[in-house]
């Protein structure tokens, strides 16, 4: 399959969410797959290129309306995909990738500079994958742009929602004024959205198939939970709508060869290895090894994670023979709650305020149980990060956490790999943590569950391949 691909950002030149994760990563998958994939990336002031030089190939004038800006493309290979950076330093020469009061002007620019790409290269791709509001409108562009070229006529659209908060709003006026798009787009409702333009909407009514990032998350968006309010748009196209699970990457994230832990260890040698990952984490930490379980948390500090529900149940669990380990930034609030709980306990509970990689492998390795009480997960990959090292997650059922834990609740099987509960309160959580701690004496049931959390199949290849057999459902 042709296969091009439109994202706002790609690992490993540029990142601020998992969008650059799943872009990069799915692509990458699919191009070992035997698939040319060219990815249409801005050519940002800051990527991180390293030493890798972008080949200049051409230019083309891109029209937002009455406004004429040049896009200078160049290209770089990286992992079997081909970039095409598209460059234009009014644009995309700043500091940041977002931000900024012109952002619906920016991506208009984008995903306008996307079509004229397509022709310029004479790519007629089989499928053509956009992510997130950035690229959104591109088919709605190619379909009603006029005069119709039939250089697109058997493009197939797919559109991926990662982040369902962030809808691409603009006034009306932006249809016409940068999009070159005709105004009765906005009064059919076709591109409309609580009176404005929403190039998210208009790639959910425009694409042939959506995606988001797990099944549970795809049916919480039809039902609405969450609040984002795309159920209406969403219920139009629930039979095109599907939910696929990201994947983990297991280069980074393999505890059999990493760098960063103490001992490497896989399934079979965990058991006997762990004692070791758990002291050098402890002693990275500064704390007294309590001989009971050790309690992870490696998490952006929001409230979107649960963090305060963590909190109100450690104040008192840790007066047990317990550790608690954290690594994360964000929130004050939330900072200065951790660094008082660890002035009440300070031999059992360590606390890391920032973002620390190395010391994110310690934790997953040296760990028991990891900490995941989110109020909202679309997927979330930690969960999965620390099946993989052993460490069995505690988890809210909801989004991608629920699609990924099978929680034990007094009987191991050959499914259950980690704890979960329902209610988002401190009594949920401290349900968890009694059946954690009930799990932890239970040293057989314990084992069963680690090795089935570290057997479980999180990588990339099979989240490719449902793409994949998405794509080719598309092929007439
Ligand atoms: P998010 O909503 O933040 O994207 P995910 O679970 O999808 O949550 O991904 C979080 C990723 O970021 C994981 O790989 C986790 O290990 C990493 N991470 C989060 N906070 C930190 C931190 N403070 N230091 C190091 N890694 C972190």
């Amino acid at each position: 399959m042709k296969i091009a691909v439109f994202a706002s950002e790609s690992n490993p030149f540029c990142k601020t969410g998992g969008l650059a994760d799943v872009a990069f990563s799915l692509s990458k998958e699919l191009a070992a797959a035997g698939h040319k994939v060219v990815f249409g990336l801005p050519y940002y002031k800051n990527l991180r290129l390293g030493d890798k030089k972008p080949k200049e190939i051409g230019s083309f004038n891109v029209y937002l309306s009455w406004r004429v800006q040049e896009a200078r493309i160049y290209s770089l290979n990286e992992e079997g995909i081909t970039y095409y950076l598209i460059g234009n330093d009014y644009y995309f020469g700043r500091d940041s990738l977002y931000g900024y009061d012109d952002d619906g002007e920016r991506f208009a620019f984008f995903a306008l500079a996307a079509k004229s790409l397509l022709r310029f290269l004479s790519f007629d791709a089989d499928v053509v994958h956009v992510h997130d509001w950035q690229a959104a409108m591109l088919p709605c562009l190619i379909k009603e742009g006029k005069p119709f070229d039939p250089f697109f006529r058997k493009m197939k659209f797919v559109l991926t929602i990662h982040n369902p908060a962030f809808k691409g709003l603009l006034d009306r006026y932006y249809l016409g004024d940068f999009y070159n798009l005709d105004d009765h787009l906005f009064t059919s409702g076709q591109v409309r959205f609580d009176g404005m333009v929403s190039t998210l909407k208009s790639g959910i009514v425009y694409s042939e198939k959506i995606t988001t990032v797990s099944p549970s998350h795809r049916d919480e968006l039809l039902r609405n939970e969450g609040g984002h309010n795309l159920d209406g748009v969403l219920r139009l196209r629930e039979d095109d709508f599907l939910g696929i699970l990201n994947g983990i990457d297991y280069t980074e994230w393999n505890p059999l060869a990493d760098a960063f832990i103490a001992v490497k260890y896989d399934a079979s040698s965990r058991a006997s290895l762990h004692e070791q990952n758990r002291a050098d984490l402890l002693s990275s930490f500064h704390i007294v090894d309590q001989k009971g379980p050790v309690y992870g948390l490696v998490s952006r500090l929001s409230w979107q994670k649960g963090i305060d529900l963590v909190i109100d149940n450690f104040e008192n669990l840790l007066s047990k023979n317990v550790n608690l380990v954290v690594l994360g930034s964000g929130e004050y609030g939330l900072e200065r709650r951790f660094e008082d709980l660890r002035a009440r306990y300070p031999e059992k509970c360590g606390i890391y305020i920032g973002y620390n990689e190395k010391l994110a492998h310690k934790i997953y390795a040296g760990i028991d149980f990891f900490l995941m009480p989110s109020l909202f997960e679309p997927c979330g990959l930690s969960q999965m990060i620390s099946q993989r090292y052993g460490a069995l997650p505690i988890v809210r059922y909801t989004g991608g956490l629920r699609d990924t834990v099978k929680g034990y609740t007094g009987k191991a099987n050959e499914k259950t790999d980690g704890i979960g509960f329902n209610d988002y309160n401190i009594s949920g959580l401290s349900y968890a943590l009694g059946v954690a701690e009930g799990l932890y004496q239970n040293r057989e049931a314990m084992e069963k569950c680690v090795a089935n959390a570290m057997m479980a199949n999180h990588s990339w290849k099979r989240s490719a391949a449902l793409y994949e057999k998405l794509f080719f459902s598309l092929l007439s």
